[in-house]
């Protein structure tokens, strides 16, 4: 694929970056961020969050061209809800009793009981135990739509088909192809036929389905889940579990060992039901993934089956350090003015759809920091995807040399940062330089490092990475993805990284299971899996500095600033 030229950059930026994945559908989340209380320029996170018809309609006729693509997210944005939501005075009732720890935010145009009802009345399509339809038979226009997008691009996976493409999903183990050797003869075929049981289509005809039953009964469960799950986000109910809790209470410690306990002492609504932990985890991934391996109270750890490498602690233990500042008696008066240190930069790479989450997810990272400078930096050329109102970007100028959209509002301690370009292209110019192990991170959100579709993008940006010392924070959409790209680092940066963290199974994965139209065998979900690593170090850490001088803010800046410039 020729991708210096101009119109299939442009094709481009509206795919995935892992397998070409485009949204289909127009996004709806600003409904629900509209009706959110941000704390500040609200109005920008807004606009953020939709995409014309437009841009889906060209991104779905780009999509025809090739095989192996699949689509992603389109619903993430839908799932954010479709309707504007409001706290019911129930809920809020319901806040207040479990508001132990967090501070909540103000809840000023919070509607009357009587509107709350109208609203559900009116907006309510689909009961609470009527959400499983067939895809085709929806009452959800939206999923009729997507019934017949997968039927337009999806293919029968049924063995006797010639192999369309390289599979996205783990390939089928040898001895369950055996079964049908030497019978692929017939050409590949468009899936037709909906599974009763799950309502999604699935395989060409009904004697395929039947014939290869047993592996569909494998996924056939959690295809149901999603399909439920779907029809929820659209049913038009309240969705009070995306309504987020405001700062952490300073003496209540927050508990990560797992979504629950995170959940209950981060004051989050009570949420009782595995449906809703559901919608809410998919979004809250993001923020919680990065500060559970940041966090000094994180749940990884070095003992036996604890995940986190000595070489790991070291890393994190300096990040921890300034993202968890001792107190230096700072106060409102002269007198207790005190240097700051400078913001904890987390770049986050190969951006797409999390660039658009509603900026009080992100938020949920500062409230987890509450004493730390947090400057969040979307690098990638999809990270303006989903948020057309913003375009045209602002012009490059010299003191915007790659013309970043800044968010500086936020919410006090945290400013994010959008860069349309390569991470490679804008660490050439020395734009971030210099690189502290004390204050940045790299992430990688499902980079899709060793993917046949998307690994030639990273060949540049991985030694570069490297050659910083920050750590690197690489999640996978499952298993098998994850440890295609570990072996993929593994192959290319031979010798020159050490694992930070051992991969495992994320424990803030998205609860929620997603499917991939392009391909409904392939199903997912985001952040399943963590690891993390590093560039090798040949200088001895100065991890003991902090042991001995823990005032040293700025003298111990300089001086691991030195020891990255070697
Ligand atoms: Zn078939
Ligand atoms: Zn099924």
């Amino acid at each position: 694929m020729a991708s210096s030229e101009p119109a299939v950059r442009a094709m481009l930026s509206n795919l995935c970056r892992q397998c070409a994945r485009a949204p289909t559908r127009p996004r709806t989340l600003s409904a629900v961020n509209a009706a959110r209380r941000l704390p500040t320029s609200a109005a920008r996170a807004r606009s953020t969050l939709t995409t014309p018809p437009a841009t889906a309609a060209k991104a779905v006729s780009s999509l025809s061209s090739s095989s192996d693509l699949r689509t992603r997210w389109q619903t993430d944005s839908a799932a954010s809800t479709t309707t504007s939501v409001n706290p019911t005075s129930e809920t809020q009732k319901r806040r207040s009793s479990t508001s132990v720890f967090a501070a909540k935010t103000d809840n000023a145009n919070k509607p009357s009981a009587a509107a709350v009802a109208a609203h559900e009345k009116e907006n309510r399509v689909l009961a609470e135990d009527d959400l499983f339809h067939s895809y085709t038979e929806s009452p959800i226009p939206d999923m009729r739509k997507r019934a017949a997008f997968i039927k337009m691009h999806a293919h029968c996976p049924h063995p006797h088909h010639q192999s369309t493409h390289l599979p996205a999903a783990e390939p089928r183990l040898q001895t369950t192809l055996a079964r049908f050797e030497g019978e692929n003869q017939l050409p590949p075929a468009h899936v037709d036929f909906e599974c009763p049981d799950c309502g999604i289509p699935v395989y060409c005809c009904e004697e395929h389905w039947m014939d290869d039953y047993e592996a569909h009964l494998q996924i056939c469960d959690t295809l149901r889940q999603i399909n439920e799950d779907d029809h929820d986000l659209r049913s038009g109910r309240l969705f009070p579990e995306f309504d987020y809790p405001g700062p952490q209470m300073e003496e209540a410690l927050v508990n990560m060992t797992n979504w629950d306990t995170l959940m209950y002492t981060r004051g989050f609504n009570a949420i009782s039901d595995d449906r809703s932990m559901r919608q809410v985890t998919r979004l809250l991934t993001y923020p919680v993934t990065i500060a559970s391996v940041l966090h000094e109270l994180s749940p990884y750890s070095i003992r036996k089956g604890g995940q986190l490498t000595t070489e790991g602690l070291k890393s994190f233990s300096a990040l921890r350090y300034t993202l968890h500042p001792p107190k230096m008696g700072e106060s409102d008066s002269v007198k207790g003015i005190r240097p700051q240190a400078p913001a904890v930069r987390l770049f986050i790479l190969g951006a797409r759809a999390e660039s658009s989450l509603p900026r009080d997810i992100w938020v949920q990272l500062a409230h987890l920091f509450p004493n730390a400078r947090i400057h969040l930096i979307f690098i990638g050329p999809e990270s303006m995807t989903n948020r057309d109102d913003e375009f045209p970007l602002p012009p490059r100028t010299p003191e915007n040399p790659f013309g970043a959209v800044v968010e500086d509002r936020v919410w006090p301690s945290m400013k994010i940062s959008t860069i349309v370009d390569y991470y490679h292209t804008v660490h050439k110019t020395g734009y971030f330089y210099p690189y502290d192990p004390y204050f940045d991170c790299f992430m990688l959100f499902h980079p899709g490092l060793g993917h046949p579709a998307s690994s030639h993008e990273w060949t540049e940006t991985i030694p570069l990475l490297l050659e910083t010392k920050a750590p690197i924070l690489v999640t996978g959409y499952t298993q098998y993805d994850m440890e295609r790209d570990i072996e993929w680092v593994s192959k290319t940066a031979r010798g020159e990284f050490d694992l930070l963290m051992e991969p495992g199974e994320n424990i803030f994965r998205s609860q929620r299971w997603d499917l991939n139209d392009m391909d409904p065998q392939d199903i997912s979900c985001g952040n399943w899996g963590l690891w993390a690593f590093r560039g090798k170090r040949s200088v001895i850490f100065l991890f003991a500095i902090i042991m001995c001088e823990p005032s040293l803010t700025f003298n111990r800046y300089e001086a691991t600033r030195k020891e990255s410039d070697q």
